[in-house]
């Protein structure tokens, strides 16, 4: 019940509607008993009138009265008869009903209506006082005597139809009560079901099919719209970085078997035939530049996968806070072999400290990417800038640009995948192995940024790195 919706469903409704029944009983109750009550109090006032109306003076002129009881009122309830006693003015008890208890003794002064029982009978009663007589003898002068007279009617027919109107009203409150459950149980389960054709639907996504074919009634349910979309957007990430991975196993494979061969092949040709001590020498040598170049490729890999596992939220938290300008000039050290050796000028530009929170190793080896290839992909003698600073919003940035070709339109939105290389005529030359910007963007998204490559044709590439920054 507490693990299931329909359980749970059903029973708001079962004790939403128990509550309403409960207190549509209570009212109906309580209306039927209070206007019985006012019918049987309106009916007492018109029989204590009758009373009082056969109240008559003597013959004589004494103004002495006497009760005729030749025409007594009916009672409210015949198998339940009705009480009564007369009082007058001046000389007190005037009669009492036949039925009078032996017993019951009743004040003629005293409140207007009030309940009582007698011998487990409940009666009503009402104290009418000042009555007049109605009997006016023409032309005798005496002072007109005033009466009392108390009325009582048994409750028990009255209490009866209270019983049978609460009788009746728990019974039509029950009826309703299973009715409302059955369509409940129904609407519940025809509401469930998109529900459950998504699930099923969802079952059948596997490694092979990432395609989600949402049911109609659960696409046109609002309810249910966030969690398909979710899950569309979801599977169709999944399968995106299922992709990347599958291709990134297939390149890593095919980086690594070249080199591999290249050194079987070395090998194998040195122990086809003696050879001299040059020849070892050189074949030898030739085999460790391919070890150098195959280990060279596990790092690179090997630091793309730890930068991609800190993006998933794993960074370290016990970062030092650095100036981004010592990481750009380091980095600027690091590649001024290369730069030498291609006789390109290297420009660094700062206003000013940027204080931020970051391994500086990480940063530098950002850098050290983007200015490897600025100087790789730009003719000899050109110059490359550098500038360091902040964004509007106080972001930390570092532009590299330089001035050559820049990216071919076509490799723009691939540069920064996994073994994308560009114009191989271009590239083969500096046997990269297309995994640097790769690397940088892992590395920055890992730290919260984000890295954009911008191209002027003809004029040169403009790398872009932001990241967030501390105030000082
Ligand atoms: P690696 O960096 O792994 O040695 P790589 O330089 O080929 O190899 P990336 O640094 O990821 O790989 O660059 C991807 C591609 O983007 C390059 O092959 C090149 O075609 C293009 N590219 C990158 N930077 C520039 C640039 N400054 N000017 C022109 N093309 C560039
Ligand atoms: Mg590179």
């Amino acid at each position: 019940m507490q693990n299931s919706i329909r359980g749970r469903l059903i029973a708001t409704v079962v004790l939403s509607q128990t509550l309403l029944a409960a207190g549509l009983l209570f009212a109906g109750v309580y209306y039927t008993h209070r206007r019985l009550l006012m019918t049987l109090d309106a009916g007492m006032q018109a029989r204590a009138m009758s009373v009082a109306a056969l109240v008559r003076y003597t013959e004589d002129a004494s103004g002495n009265v006497y009760f005729d009881n030749t025409l007594m009122p009916q009672s409210l309830d015949p198998s339940h008869p009705d009480l009564f006693a007369v009082w007058t003015q001046r000389s007190g008890l005037l009669t009492r009903s036949g039925n009078w208890p032996s017993g019951l003794e009743i004040p003629p002064t005293g409140a207007r209506y009030w309940d009582f029982a007698w011998h487990d009978i409940p009666y009503r009663a009402l104290r009418a006082t000042q009555l007049p007589v109605l009997d006016r003898e023409e032309g005798k002068s005496f002072q007109p005597q005033t009466l009392t007279i108390v009325y009582a009617s048994p409750m028990v027919r009255m209490e009866e139809q209270v019983r049978e109107a609460g009788i009746f009203i728990a019974l039509a409150s029950f009826g309703l009560l299973v009715a409302t459950v059955l369509l409940a149980l129904w609407g519940i389960g025809r509401g469930l079901r998109p529900l459950q054709q998504l699930a099923g639907q969802a079952a059948l996504v596997s490694a092979d099919n990432w395609q989600l074919r949402v049911p109609k009634h659960a696409e046109q349910m609002e309810e249910l719209r966030p969690l398909t979309q979710s899950m569309t957007t979801m599977l169709a990430r999944l399968e995106r970085s299922f992709i990347q991975q599958r291709e990134f196993m297939g390149n890593a494979a095919h980086e690594l078997k070249t080199p591999v061969a290249v050194l079987k092949s070395t090998l194998q040709s040195l122990l086809q035939r003696p050879r001299t001590s040059e020849e070892y020498q050189a074949g030898l040598e030739h085999s460790l530049e391919d070890l150098e170049r195959l280990e060279q490729l596990l790092q690179w890999m090997l630091r793309l996968a730890r930068a991609e596992q800190w993006a998933h939220g794993a960074l370290r938290r016990d970062l030092q806070v650095i100036d981004l300008n010592t990481t750009c000039e380091e980095a600027v050290e690091r590649i001024r072999n290369l730069a030498e050796v291609r006789h390109t000028q290297i420009h660094l530009s700062t206003n000013g400290p940027v204080p931020l929170r970051a391994d500086p190793e990480d940063l530098q080896l950002v850098w050290t990417n983007l200015l490897e290839n600025a100087i790789r992909y730009s003719p000899e003698d050109a110059a490359v800038e550098v500038a360091v600073g902040r964004t509007g919003d106080g972001r930390a940035r570092v532009v590299v640009e330089d001035h050559g070709p820049g990216i071919a339109a076509a490799d723009l939105p691939h540069v920064f995948e996994r073994f994308y290389r560009g114009d191989p005529s271009r590239t083969r030359a500096t046997g990269g192995f297309g995994l640097g910007l790769a690397i940088a963007k892992a590395l920055v998204e890992a730290y919260g940024g984000s890295i954009t490559a911008d191209r002027t044709p003809g004029q040169g590439t403009q790398m872009t790195v932001e990241l967030p920054a501390r105030d000082r």
